[in-house]
């Protein structure tokens, strides 16, 4: 076990962990609601501290972040656990298992970037569970990874506490963040968290300049609501900027944890939220029905072209020095 930081020892005796918003108050021989953090004697530990379960060179596009070094690979890891408990969690053997410390595999952070850099990846990514309650690990993985000349992503649901916001922010060049619902009920019935800490962090992370993209889910019935997706684009809009992407992708019922009886989002769905995006001004709006290319905003010359597959993502780029190739307007795409 690896001592945590990000935790103070509270009134009660108990140990309250700082790192996500949840502040777990932590009885001794307890863990926190993400399963991986324990206060042993008094002392709090990282249960996921260098336990990568999944690792994999993957297109970045994959994660998605569709304007960050496009066409380039990631290397991808994440460890078990995660502080949401969301119903239709299509990772949920790793995200909301007990992970018995004795039988994961140990990959140091050195192995992580050496992994990346044999596979020829260009950043790596922590993602697959939930990267805050694994920040220790990220971190140091992070560091080495900058000191390698590599990028660094995080896949996240946006629940981390200021106390590690501010302690990864330097480290981090993208991110990829699942707005879920607007709605908070959604948040709490469905993730077992809250709505109002994810719409700081996003405000948060995007006015510090990290490289943002966001992800929403749509689930018949639990986030399809125009008018719950007129919101959420309206902030990312307004409270963000109209050149951040927003990804909409579909349910699948097959592979979810709880939600097996809920039905698949249809295009339609998909095609009513990419309207929605447009009407809210959105510039990059990105899912399964219509084009996953980049156009230029200014003269409709294609700046990057995609495969309609996510998982097999591949990317040609068109613009060159950050500027359309056609009328040398600015180009949202990043390095
Ligand atoms: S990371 Fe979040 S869920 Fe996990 S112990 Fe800390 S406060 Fe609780
Ligand atoms: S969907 Fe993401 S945030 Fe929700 S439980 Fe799964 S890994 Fe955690």
């Amino acid at each position: 076990m690896q001592a945590a930081g990000f935790y103070h020892e509270a009134a009660d005796g108990t140990l309250q962990c700082d790192l996500c918003r949840h502040y777990c108050r932590i009885r001794a021989g307890r863990t926190g609601m993400c399963r991986v953090r324990r206060n042993v004697d008094g002392r709090l530990y990282s249960l996921s501290f260098g336990h990568a379960i999944a690792q994999a060179g993957d297109p970045v596009e994959k994660k998605p972040l569709y304007h960050f070094m496009p066409g380039t690979k990631t290397w991808s890891f994440g460890t078990p656990g995660c502080n949401f408990t969301c119903g239709n969690c299509q990772n949920w053997q790793i995200s909301q298992c007990i992970p018995d410390e004795a039988r994961l595999p140990v990959t140091s952070p050195e192995k992580i970037v050496e992994n990346a850099l044999q596979a020829g990846c260009a950043s790596i990514a922590c993602t697959y569970t939930e990267p805050t309650i694994f920040a220790e690990y990220a971190l140091e993985t992070m560091k080495l990874a900058k000191a390698a000349g590599l990028r660094t992503i995080w896949v996240s649901n946006g629940y981390m506490s200021p106390n590690c916001l501010d302690a990864v922010s330097p480290w981090l060049d993208a991110t990829n963040i699942d707005l879920k619902s607007m709605d908070d009920a959604f948040y709490r019935r469905t993730c077992g968290a809250r709505v109002e800490p994810v719409l700081d962090n996003l405000r948060h992370i995007f006015r510090g300049g990290i490289h943002l993209e966001i992800t929403t889910l749509v689930i018949p019935g639990y986030s399809d609501a125009p008018e719950m997706l007129e919101r959420l684009a309206g902030f990312i809009a307004k409270d963000l900027g109209p050149e951040v992407p927003w990804h909409v992708i579909p349910f699948y019922p097959e592979i979810s944890w709880k939600m097996s009886a809920t039905p698949a989002a249809g295009v339609s769905a998909l095609e009513m939220a990419r309207a929605i995006g447009k009407s809210a001004g959105l510039s990059y709006i990105y899912s399964g029905a219509g084009s996953n290319d980049t156009f230029c905003t200014h003269c409709g010359h294609k700046l990057v072209q995609r495969h309609r597959t996510l998982g097999n993502a591949a990317a040609i780029r068109f613009d060159s020095g950050g500027r359309c190739p056609s009328c040398n307007a600015h180009s949202p795409i990043k390095d």
